[in-house]
């Protein structure tokens, strides 16, 4: 994963800060040290390194700190906020409104490969599965040779309504046309726009983009980057702000071998958040970005918010529920009893929900245990799951599952599943180790309580 090695280096700086003998200048100069150059290796600009470095060392003063106060504890913490802060630009960006009319649009800019036109439609994919909108998409890409028939294909796979004309040359006049068709029409409450994109932020591409928007008025711009671009990250975010009101930055290809922190720290040039990051060259690979949980992530703090969204993904309520994903897991939580049919839901729901590494990393305080974060694990995750396929109702459901398990039930659970005895029971020694963190779990609900964690 991209981040994993930012994410070893500043843990490991933090352990070492922690477990020195006695906290002092040196201790602390050593952990910023380490961590800044974490994050340069990460290719996160300079001056931001610097900021970062300056505002962990102006907040730890350790000679003015009272006898008695915690102060791995205190530095601790300065990390976690100065890493948000430097993720989060402080203002949020344009959320579009379901339902709203006319519809919100929202356009997309970026350099050619960036992953502009593939970003659009997981956007309105994304906007459409999970909540509920009736987006459309428009072409306004007339620069690059396929981009109109890439851009429909994808459209029509999603089965999301699509403009784009192979006749009309002027990008302005087809933005124009595109949104003018869905701004007014029964059911549309987003529409995206894609526009042309070169290989460098050049005059022409500029103007075309200053026009775009001038004809348009969009209600928010979205600057799409690649995660590959490294240190040059500021430069082209800050080119793209100065023509055009960017309101927002995804940064794509997540998933690569690309560091990332370039990219993401072009939050400090566009002022404004980083929203999704793409994770994949398929139309679900998009996931909604925030920076106290990314940080919370970096850190092996767990990140409930995100494996909430997952979760949610993959059982959603009822299409006119509003459930939020957080009551899914707050509820199993609060109900108390965590069953064997919980359990297999749950290995179900990560089992589709692609890398499990990235998964079980977000999870809190280890709820579902290492032994699953490889290949190995997931196909043990699998016959666990076919094992309680073997099972009744009674012995999924019972409030006391485990205790119903008696050997000649376990006997027939192995025969039944084709696995061995010390298998089913390892499974239920398994399950009895998550039920037992889930009721550690009940102060962690909605995001607002990821301060509490990260803390
Ligand atoms: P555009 O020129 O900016 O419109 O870029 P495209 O949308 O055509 O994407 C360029 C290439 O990047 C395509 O091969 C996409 O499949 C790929 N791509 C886009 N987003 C991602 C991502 O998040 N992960 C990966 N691995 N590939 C991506």
């Amino acid at each position: 994963m991209v981040m994993s090695q930012l994410s070893g280096s500043i843990k490991g700086a933090l352990a070492r800060m922690s477990k020195a003998m006695v906290v002092d200048e040196k201790v602390l100069n050593d952990c910023v040290n380490e961590i800044s150059r974490a994050l340069l290796q990460a290719d996160v600009r300079f001056e931001t390194v610097r900021g970062v470095q300056a505002s962990i060392k102006s907040t730890v003063n350790l000679q003015a700190l009272a006898d008695g106060t915690n102060k791995r504890r205190v530095i601790h913490r300065a990390v976690v906020a100065e890493l948000r802060r430097m993720l989060d630009p402080g203002k949020p960006s344009f959320t579009p409104s379901k339902g709203r009319k006319p519809a919100s649009v929202v356009m997309f800019v970026g350099l050619q490969g960036s992953g502009k036109t593939t970003t659009c439609v997981k956007y309105a994919d994304y906007h459409r599965r999970t909540k509920g909108f009736s987006p459309a998409l428009v072409c306004a890409d007339t620069f690059r040779a396929g981009a109109l028939d890439q851009l429909k294909q994808s459209a029509a796979k999603a089965g999301i309504p699509f403009y784009g004309s192979h006749t009309e040359s002027d990008p302005v006049k087809v933005a124009v046309e595109g949104v003018d068709r869905f701004r007014n029409q029964e059911g549309c409450d987003l529409i995206v726009v894609d526009t042309s994109g070169r290989h460098r932020q050049e005059a022409a591409l500029l103007e075309e983009m200053r026009q775009v928007v001038g004809a348009t008025r969009p209600d928010l711009v979205v600057l799409v980057m690649d995660a590959s671009i490294g240190q040059a990250a500021f430069e082209q975010a800050q080119a793209f702000r100065q023509s055009a009101p960017v309101g927002a930055v995804i940064v794509t290809k997540m998933d690569g071998h690309a560091k990332g922190g370039g990219a993401l720290s072009a939050v400090a040039a566009t002022k404004s958040p980083v929203i999704f990051v793409g994770t994949g060259e398929h139309i679900p690979d998009l996931e909604a970005f925030d920076a106290k949980s990314f940080v919370s992530r970096l850190l092996g703090l767990g990140d409930l918010s995100g494996f909430m969204d997952k979760i949610h993904d993959v059982i959603p309520g009822p299409a006119d529920d509003n459930t939020s994903p957080y009551q899914i897991l707050e509820e199993l939580i609060k109900r108390g009893n965590f069953t064997l049919r919980d359990l297999r839901k749950l290995f179900r729901a990560v089992q589709s929900m692609g890398p499990l590494g990235q998964l079980v990393s977000m999870i809190p305080g280890g709820l579902i245990s290492d032994k699953f974060n490889d290949k190995e694990g997931q196909a043990k995750m699998k016959r666990y799951m076919t094992m309680m396929d073997s099972m009744t109702d009674a012995e999924l459901d019972g409030s006391s599952s485990p205790k119903l398990m008696n050997q000649s039930r376990i006997n027939r659970v192995a025969r039944g599943s084709g696995r061995p005895v010390r298998e089913v029971v390892d499974m239920l020694e398994e399950h009895k180790r998550m039920a037992k963190m889930m009721t550690k779990l009940p102060n962690v609900k909605r995001p607002n309580d990821i301060n509490h964690i990260a803390n």
